[in-house]
C-alpha cells in the first residue's frame, strides 16, 4: 500500500505486533462475513469514545489537573470524501503504548471465543458490542485502521492494522492530539455511503443520541458571498485549490477581511453573489438526558433507544421503571431489566453493576458496587443524584449516607419492577428463565427482602405439569392436614431418577417440588419457610408425613418388628452409614439413602464434588452423614429379615446388605466411590442366578477371586473410604 496518508508520515521505528490468535481470527470473520448492517461500527466506535471521556471524567473529579490537556470533552467526526476517510476523535483518557498493545490485539477477551460461537450459532454481528469486542467492527467497513491515542501519562503513540494478523506500533504522529484518541478509517471503496453527512446522521440517531457528551460532525456548508466582478475570478481559482486539499478550519475570518475590503471598494467595483463552501461542526446529539424528562412524554421507543445505547444490547428491554424520589433527599432513577442475561453473567468474580451513576447530570461513574446489591446486577440503568458532591471518590461513596438512601429505594424499586413484570405470566417467565439465578441469590443474600423475593420463585413440581409453579400456589394447593412444604433437589436428569424418595409422598396426595438449578441448594437452606410452612427435603432423615393414628401404629410396630435387622446391617455397613431405620417415605423400592438434615444432600455432594473441591476433610465430614432407611413392607426386606433372624452370620448376608446399600446409593442420586468393586459383587449375583460356581475356574477375574475367601470383599474402595472417615472422627 502506498504510504501517503499523513498518519503515516512518523517519527521512530514502527513495532510490529502478531495479533493474539483468537482475535486474528475474529478479525478476519468480521472482514469476510456478508454482512449488511455495517453501520453498527459507528455505535461501537463513538461507545468507546464516550467510556473513554468518562474515565477521564472520573480521574478529573479527585484530580482535577487530570484535566490540563484538555477541558472540552467531546467526539468530533471528520469525513473526508476525498481521502476516503473518516476520523472519530475523543478527548477522552487515551491510551498508553501498553494499553494500545494489550488492548488492541494482544490479550484476548473471553468475549472474543465467545462471540465467535455466537456468530457460528446465528448471532448477528450486531451483536458485537455485548462482548466486549466492538472496536473490530471498525473492519466491517475499512480496509485499514489507524488508531493515534494521548494518555496523560504517556507519549502519543500510534497503532496501525490492516488485518491479516499482525499490527504496529509507532511513537509520533501526523496531526496533534493533546489528550484522547483519534482513529481513521480507510473505508473500503464499496462503503463509502459512511462519508456522506446525511448517513453519518442517520446512524448516530439511530444508535448514538443519548451519549452524553456531544457529538460533533464536521459538515460541508454553502453560502452565499457579493464579490465584485474582477475577484470573482481569483475567488474561482481558491476554491478549486481548497476543494483538492483537507480543510476542515472554517474560513470565515479570511471571508470576513474579504467583506471589509470589499466595503471599502464597494462604489469602484460592480457586485456579484458567489455560492462559496465552508466547514462548520454541528452538534449531533443536542437531546435532554431522557431521565431528566417527564414520564409522561417520553415514548416506549424513547426509552428502548436509550436503553440500547446504554448497554449496547441489540434487543429492546423487557421492562422499565422511571422514577424520582423526592423530600429530604433527591435523585432520578432509570432501570431497566434486559430480555437476556449476559453470556458472562457468572462468569468472572470481578462482578460489575450496570447502573450509572450521575450528580446533576454529570456522568460520575459506572460501577459503584455499593449503589445496588450484587444480586441485581442484571437490572441496568442510570441514577442521577441532586445531593452528592461532584467530586466523589469511591472511598467516600462507600460512607456515604445519601448512597445507602439510593440503595434502598433502588432495591425496592426492582422488586416493585419485578412484580410489574410478574403480573404477565409469559413475560415473567422471559425474566425468570433469565435471572432466575439472581433473584436465588438474592434470597441467600438479602435478608430484609428475602420474603418478597421468595414470591419470585417458580419451579416444576410433581403437579405443576409442564407450567411453572411459585410457592404461593402450592401453599394453596396443600392438603388440609398437611403442614409442609415438600421439596427434593437434584440435576433435571436425577430427579426423575431419585423418585424414590418422592413415591410415598406422591402417593398420600402430597405435592413434591422439584429443584433443579444448583443455586436452590444455597437459596433453600436460607429460605427455611414460606408463609409460615417449613420448607421440607424429602430426601433428608426425619420426613415426617401427616399420619392418622393407625398409621403412626403401624409404623411403631414396623420399627420394633425390624430393630434386630437395622442393628445387624449398621455393623455390616459399619461406618458407611450413620444410622439404618426403618422408613415411612418408601414404597416399592427396598431401601435408600437419606442424608442428615444438616449434613449434604446427595445433589450437594454431586454439586461440591464438581466444583472440584479439594479439601477432603469437609468432604469426609458433610459426605458421611448419610443415613439408609428400609421398606418394611417390601419382600426382599422381609426376606433379609428372615435370612438374619435363622443365621446373623450368614455369608451371603453381608453381601447382600453391602449391595443393596451400593444400589440405594445410585437410586438415591449418589455416586459410587468404588464402582468396580460394586460390579463384582453384581457378577457374583449374576453368576450365582445362572448357577455358576464360583470355584470351577470360569473366573479370572482377581479381585473376584480375593472376594471368595472373604464373604466382605476387601476391596480398595471400601477401606479407602472407612479411613478417611476415621480421620475426621
Ligand atoms: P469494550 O469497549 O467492550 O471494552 P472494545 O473492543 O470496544 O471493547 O474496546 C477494547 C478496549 O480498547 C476498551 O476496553 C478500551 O480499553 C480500549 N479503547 C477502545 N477505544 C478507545 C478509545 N477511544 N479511548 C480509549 N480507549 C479505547
Ligand atoms: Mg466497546
Amino acid at each position: 500500500m502506498p504510504e501517503i496518508q499523513p498518519a503515516e508520515e512518523m517519527e521512530g521505528e514502527k513495532e510490529t505486533f502478531a495479533f493474539q490468535a483468537e482475535i486474528a481470527q475474529l478479525m478476519s470473520l468480521i472482514i469476510n462475513t456478508f454482512y449488511s448492517n455495517k453501520e453498527i461500527f459507528l455505535r461501537e466506535l463513538i461507545s468507546n469514545a464516550s467510556d473513554a471521556l468518562d474515565k477521564i471524567r472520573y480521574e478529573s473529579l479527585t484530580d482535577p489537573s487530570r484535566l490540563d490537556s484538555g477541558k472540552d470533552l467531546q467526539i468530533r467526526i471528520v469525513p473526508d470524501k476525498e481521502n476516503k476517510t473518516l476520523i472519530i476523535e475523543d478527548s477522552g483518557i487515551g491510551m498508553t503504548k501498553a494499553d494500545l498493545v494489550n488492548n488492541l490485539g494482544t490479550i484476548a477477551k473471553s468475549g472474543t471465543k465467545a462471540f465467535m460461537e455466537a456468530l457460528q450459532a446465528g448471532a448477528d454481528i450486531s451483536m458485537i458490542g455485548q462482548f466486549g469486542v466492538g472496536f473490530y467492527s471498525a473492519y466491517l467497513i475499512a480496509d485499514r485502521v489507524v488508531v493515534e491515542s494521548k494518555h496523560n501519562d504517556d507519549e502519543l503513540y500510534t497503532w496501525e492494522s490492516s488485518a491479516g494478523g499482525s499490527f504496529t506500533i509507532a511513537s509520533g504522529t501526523g496531526a496533534p492530539l493533546a489528550r484522547g484518541t483519534r482513529i481513521t478509517l480507510y473505508v473500503k471503496e464499496d462503503q463509502v455511503e459512511y462519508l456522506e453527512e446525511k448517513r453519518i446522521k442517520d446512524v448516530i440517531k439511530k444508535h448514538s443520541q443519548f451519549i452524553g457528551y456531544p457529538i460533533k460532525l464536521l459538515v460541508e456548508k454553502e453560502r452565499e458571498k457579493e464579490v465584485s466582478d474582477d475577484e470573482e475570478e481569483e475567488e474561482k481559482k481558491e476554491d478549486d485549490k481548497e476543494e483538492s486539499k483537507e480543510e476542515d478550519k472554517p474560513k470565515v475570518e479570511d471571508l470576513d477581511e474579504n467583506d471589509d475590503e470589499d466595503a471599502e471598494s464597494k462604489d469602484k467595483k460592480k457586485k456579484k453573489t458567489v455560492k462559496e463552501k465552508y466547514n462548520e461542526e454541528e452538534e449531533l446529539n443536542k437531546t435532554k438526558p431522557l431521565w431528566t424528562r417527564n414520564a409522561d412524554d417520553i415514548t416506549q421507543e424513547e426509552y428502548a433507544e436509550f436503553y440500547k445505547s446504554l448497554t449496547n444490547d441489540w434487543e429492546d428491554h423487557l421492562a422499565v421503571k422511571h422514577f424520582s424520589v423526592e423530600g429530604q433527599l433527591e435523585f432520578r432513577a432509570l432501570l431497566f431489566i434486559p430480555k437476556r442475561a449476559p453470556f458472562d453473567m457468572f462468569e468472572n468474580k470481578k462482578k460489575k453493576n450496570n447502573i450509572k451513576l450521575y450528580v446533576r447530570r454529570v456522568f460520575i461513574m459506572d460501577n459503584c458496587e455499593d449503589l445496588i446489591p450484587e444480586y441485581l446486577n442484571f437490572v441496568k440503568g442510570v441514577v442521577d443524584s441532586e445531593d452528592l458532591p461532584l467530586n466523589i471518590s469511591r472511598e467516600m461513596l462507600q460512607q456515604s449516607k445519601i448512597l445507602k438512601v439510593i440503595r434502598k429505594n433502588l432495591v425496592k424499586k426492582c422488586i416493585e419492577l419485578i412484580e410489574d413484570v410478574a403480573e404477565d405470566k409469559e413475560n415473567y417467565k422471559k425474566l425468570y428463565e433469565q435471572f432466575a439465578k439472581s433473584l436465588k441469590l438474592g434470597i441467600h443474600e438479602d435478608s430484609t427482602n428475602r420474603k418478597k423475593l421468595a414470591d419470585f420463585l417458580r419451579y416444576y413440581s410433581s403437579q405443576s405439569g409442564d407450567e411453572y409453579t411459585s410457592l404461593k400456589d402450592y401453599v394453596s394447593r396443600m392438603k388440609e392436614n398437611q403442614k409442609d412444604i415438600y421439596y427434593i433437589t437434584g440435576n433435571e436428569d436425577s430427579i426423575i431418577y431419585i423418585y424414590i424418595f418422592v413415591e410415598r409422598v406422591k402417593k398420600r396426595g402430597f405435592e413434591v417440588i422439584y429443584m433443579t438449578d444448583p443455586i436452590d441448594e444455597y437459596s433453600v437452606q436460607q429460605l427455611k419457610e414460606y408463609e409460615g410452612k417449613n420448607l421440607v427435603c424429602v430426601t433428608k432423615e426425619g420426613l415426617e408425613l401427616p399420619e392418622d393414628e393407625e398409621q403412626k401404629k403401624k409404623f411403631e410396630e414396623a420399627k420394633a418388628r425390624f430393630e434386630g435387622l437395622c442393628k445387624v446391617m449398621k455393623e455390616i455397613l459399619d461406618k458407611k452409614v450413620e444410622k439404618v431405620v426403618v422408613s415411612n417415605r418408601l414404597d416399592t423400592s427396598p431401601c435408600c439413602i437419606v442424608t442428615s438434615q444438616y449434613g449434604w444432600s446427595a445433589n450437594m455432594e454431586r454439586i461440591m464434588k464438581a466444583q472440584a473441591l479439594r479439601d477432603t476433610s469437609t468432604m469426609g465430614y458433610m459426605a458421611a452423614k448419610k443415613h439408609m432407611e428400609i421398606n418394611p413392607d417390601h419382600p426382599i426386606i422381609n426376606t433379609l429379615k428372615e435370612k438374619v433372624d435363622a443365621d446373623k452370620n450368614d455369608k451371603a448376608v453381608k453381601d447382600l446388605c453391602l449391595l443393596l446399600f451400593e444400589t440405594s446409593l445410585l437410586a438415591s442420586g449418589f455416586s459410587l466411590e468404588d464402582p468396580s468393586s460394586h460390579a463384582n459383587r453384581i457378577h457374583r449375583m449374576v453368576k450365582l442366578g445362572l448357577g455358576i460356581d464360583d470355584d470351577d475356574g470360569a473366573s479370572g477375574d482377581a479381585a473376584d477371586e480375593a472376594a471368595a475367601g472373604d464373604e466382605i470383599p476387601a476391596l480398595e474402595g471400601d477401606d479407602d473410604d472407612a479411613s478417611r472417615m476415621e480421620e475426621v472422627d
